[in-house]
């Protein structure tokens, strides 16, 4: 699925977080966007979504307007999110976070199959679906958190910092997962302050800096830009 964005900001009160950016997810595609702490990754995701207010002058998915679609519906529409800090149910089990996930989707057998696929992903989570996701690791609720967008079949996947707090085995697991879905087909917008990560999970990439897009290229030419090394690379 294409996603198009043209132009999107985002204001809170007098802040500026987001300064008329402009992306294209390519069907299939995954595109990256990295960048320091409060650069505006994440009002970009919520603008996406409908969940900050915003302004776009085009923003469209396979060629569908979306900037009149509510939040709510958006998952409809094949958008599936995953939230920064992931957000599970701690009080529900594994399963139960997961089915909660293809509520916009009759329960059928289209479901369990769903449910299996979660399951051959992230392992895991089929060995730990009775227990509460409370219980979970980080990593293994990052996973959940995951497998609840994926149960909404979705074809467009948004992750917001997903290897947040993990360690570097996680990071590496998450990024295989990722790799996957995307050999699979699924289109991923995926924002990250993992620099490394980002340029192996995605085909291009923004950086973003004070809410505007600072550089923008193939992910695999972006890692040996010289400040790009420097400054998110840390090398
Ligand atoms: P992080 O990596 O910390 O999540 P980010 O790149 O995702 O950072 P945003 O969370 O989008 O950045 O924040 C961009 C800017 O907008 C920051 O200056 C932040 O302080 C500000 N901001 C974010 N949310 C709000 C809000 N609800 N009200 C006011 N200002 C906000």
């Amino acid at each position: 699925m294409t996603l198009e964005v043209e132009n999107l900001s985002v204001h809170y009160g007098g802040v500026s977080a987001v300064r008329s950016v402009s992306f294209t997810v390519p069907p299939g595609g995954c595109l990256g966007i990295i960048g320091a702490n409060g650069a505006g990754k994440t009002s970009t995701l919520k603008a996406v979504l409908g969940l900050v207010p915003r302004t776009v002058t085009a923003l469209r998915l396979e060629g569908r307007d979306l900037t009149r679609v509510k939040a709510r519906d958006m998952v409809r529409q094949g958008i599936g999110y995953v939230p920064e800090g992931r957000h599970v149910f701690a009080g529900l089990t594994v399963e139960k976070n997961l089915l909660l996930g293809a509520y916009a989707k009759p329960w059928n057998a289209e479901t369990r199959r769903h449910l299996h696929d979660v399951f051959t992903l992230f392992p895991v989570l089929g060995e730990m679906r009775t227990r509460l996701a409370g219980a979970l690791s980080g990593g293994q609720q990052q996973m959940l958190a995951i497998g609840r967008a994926l149960m909404s079949r979705p074809t467009l996947l948004l992750l917001d910092e997903p290897s947040m707090g993990l360690s570097p085995k996680l990071v590496e697991e998450i990024l295989a997962a990722l790799q996957r879905l995307s050999a699979d087909g699924l289109s991923m917008l995926l924002v990250e302050q993992n620099a490394k990560l980002t340029f192996e999970a995605t085909d291009t990439c923004l950086v973003v800096e004070n809410g505007t897009v600072a550089m923008s290229g193939a992910s695999s030419a972006l890692r040996h830009d010289a400040r790009v090394r420097k400054v998110y690379l840390g090398l």
